[in-house]
C-alpha cells in the first residue's frame, strides 16, 4: 500500500491548513524534550516568527540510560499543546506505549514513532488503528525495505497518513552522531508515495553542518526538514550538544529558505 506501484500520485497530508508532501516544503522544529511551560512557549514564539508551522517536543523520551531524564509524560504534552495553541502551530511528539496513543491524540496533531520503536510492531499496529497522522522515524540500523515495511504495518490497518523521516543510521563513522543517508531520500520518493522528511539534528549531531545537510536533503527531493531548537542548549536535559539556540535556529531557517531549494 505504501508503494508507488499501488498509488502513483504523492500523498499529501493536510492538517489544519498545513500540507505535508506535495508542492510545499515544511519545517518541523522544537526542543528535544519538553522541559517546562516557559521553555516550549519561548520556542513556539520563535517558530512563529520564523514561519515554521510545526513544533516538536518529546514528552516520553526513549533514553539510552534509565538514569537520564525520561520526559515529563502527559504533563509535557499539555505544555506543548498550550504553547502551540498560543501561536497557532501544529504539535508532534513521540509516543512509545500503545496504551498512551488515544490520550495523546488530544494533544498531538502528529504522532511520532521513534527510531528505537520502528520495529515495535504492536505499536505500529496500534498507530495504524488511529485516525491521526504518524511520523515514522527510520530505525537505527534499518534497511529501507524494513523502513517501508514498518510504514506498511501502519497503512495496512487503515491509517494512510504516514510520513517517513530519515534520521541517520549507525555506521563506523564517528565525526557525525549517525550517518545521514541522503540516498534514502530519492529512493524512498521513488519507491513510495508517502512524504519524506529529513532530521538534520539526530542524523548529524553537529550544528555547523545542519544547514548544508538540510539543503542537500531538499535538493534530493525531501518534503521537509526537522531540526532541534532550545532556548538554552547547554542546560538542556537531553541532546544538549546538538540543539540550536534561538539565534542559530533563526539563521538556519533563513539559510534554508534563501537556498532556493525550499518550496
Ligand atoms: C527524537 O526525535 O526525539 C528522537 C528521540 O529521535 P530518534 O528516535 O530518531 O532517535
Ligand atoms: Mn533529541
Amino acid at each position: 500500500l505504501v508503494s508507488r506501484k499501488s498509488k502513483t500520485e504523492d500523498t499529501i497530508i493536510r492538517i489544519k491548513g498545513t500540507a505535508i508532501g506535495g508542492s510545499d516544503s515544511v519545517l518541523v522544529a522544537g526542543p528535544c524534550s519538553v522541559e517546562s511551560a516557559e521553555q516550549v512557549m519561548e520556542v513556539a514564539a520563535s517558530l512563529k516568527r520564523a514561519g515554521v508551522p510545526v513544533i516538536r517536543g518529546g514528552a516520553f523520551k526513549p533514553r539510552t540510560s534509565p538514569y537520564d531524564f525520561q520526559g515529563l509524560g502527559f504533563e509535557g504534552l499539555v505544555m506543548l499543546k498550550e504553547a502551540a495553541d498560543e501561536f497557532g502551530l501544529l504539535t508532534i511528539s513521540e509516543i512509545v506505549d500503545p496504551r498512551h496513543l488515544e490520550r495523546a491524540a488530544d494533544y498531538v496533531d502528529i504522532i511520532q514513532i521513534g527510531a528505537r520503536n520502528m520495529h515495535n510492531f504492536e505499536l505500529l499496529k496500534a498507530a495504524g488503528d488511529m485516525r491521526k497522522p504518524v511520523l515514522l522515524k527510520r530505525g537505527l540500523a534499518a534497511t529501507l525495505d524494513e523502513f517501508l515495511h514498518a510504514a506498511e504495518y501502519i497503512v495496512s490497518r487503515g491509517n494512510s497518513e504516514v510520513m517517513l523521516i530519515e534520521r541517520g543510521i549507525r555506521t563506523y563513522e564517528k565525526w557525525t552522531r549517525n550517518t545521514l543517508d541522503i540516498s534514502a531520500v530519492p529512493i524512498l520518493k521513488q519507491q513510495s508515495h508517502l512524504p519524506v522528511l529529513v532530521d538534520v539534528s539526530h542524523s548529524t549531531g553537529r550544528k555547523e553542518i545542519m544547514a548544508p545537510c538540510a539543503k542537500a536533503a531538499l535538493a534530493a527531493g525531501a518534503d521537509g526538514i526537522m531540526v532541534e531548537v532550545h532556548p538554552n542548549p547547554p542546560a538542556a536535559l537531553s541532546d544538549a550538544d546538538q540543539q540550536l539556540d534561538i539565534g542559530e535556529f533563526e539563521q538556519f531557517v533563513r539559510e534554508v529558505k534563501a537556498s532556493g531549494l525550499y518550496r
